[in-house]
């Protein structure tokens, strides 16, 4: 098995082969290109970045926009939070980017399973489109820090069962979903005895605040949670692609790298 590492971050369309060609000094082999505020690469920029990924052995993927709702009340907003989806779909392909990660959405002031149904039919609708355009990008929703938004392991595990999407797994999303209850263990082995995944799971980790409603906010990755975490993962079977958010997401993506070496891997 094998784990990479890399920031949540590529930086500005300008600085992007530079930071790829610094991360690849770190031994960094991943890093999430953030569209959290809107897609801003153009097309006619695409082609240098792959390039430069590809020739570092850098894997990449996309976060979505944090303006993504696909359970709005206003069928106005759903249209748009699947247009934002798309668009980095879009650039995802030219990019050779696989994994699109987003947050699904919102229960408002649904049921959980209304929520759900709603979700669902959305998801599909993309997966259709996706399909149109030959794009070669998966949709992979991530499990969610706080109580109050859709994206339990339960709500997760359902739509990739069910639609036959991908997943992103935020390990510290779910530490502070749970109040700090559930264990990395518990994590893995929910996400990993589902048999319709891959052999690869693509991960969030970072340092985390929280309390009883979930997560407050990201904070450094201590390395103390850090071992803790690679030391469950050392047991898989699977290989992880670990996307690190915290405030020197760069910086802690070269301590993991660092940490996991120094673990004989
Ligand atoms: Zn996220």
């Amino acid at each position: 098995m094998t784990i990479v590492f890399g920031p949540g971050g590529l930086g500005g369309v300008k600085e992007a082969v530079n930071n790829l060609e610094k991360y690849h000094k770190m031994g960094i082999k991943a890093c999430e290109i953030e569209f959290t505020y809107g897609v801003y690469i153009k097309e006619q920029n695409a082609g240098e970045i792959r390039k430069a990924a590809e020739r570092l052995g850098i894997r990449l993927s996309i976060h979505g926009h944090y303006w993504i709702n696909l359970n709005s009340d206003d069928e106005k907003k759903i249209e748009q939070s699947k247009k934002r989806i798309l668009d980095c779909c879009k650039i995802g392909h030219l990019l050779r980017v696989r994994e699109i990660v987003f947050h699904p959405g919102f229960y408002g002031k649904k049921e959980k399973e209304e929520t759900y149904q709603v979700i669902k039919k959305a998801i599909l609708e993309l997966q259709e489109e996706i399909k149109k355009n030959k794009w070669n990008v998966v949709l992979c929703p991530e499990t969610t820090g706080k109580v109050n938004v859709f994206g339990s392991v339960d709500e997760i595990l359902r739509l990739v069962k069910e639609t036959k999407c991908s997943f992103t797994l935020d390990f510290a999303h779910l530490l502070a979903r749970s109040n700090g209850k559930m264990s990395y263990e518990e994590m893995l082995k929910q996400f990993e005895s589902a048999n319709y995944i891959g052999k690869e799971i693509h991960c969030h980790f970072s340092g985390i605040v929280y309390g009883d409603k979930g997560e407050k906010h990201h904070i450094l990755t201590p390395q103390t949670e850090l071992v803790k975490l690679l030391n469950v993962l050392k047991k898989s079977k699977i290989n992880f692609k670990i996307i690190n958010e915290s405030p020197d997401p760069v910086g802690d993506s070269e301590l993991s790298v660092k940490v996991w070496d120094e673990m004989g891997k």
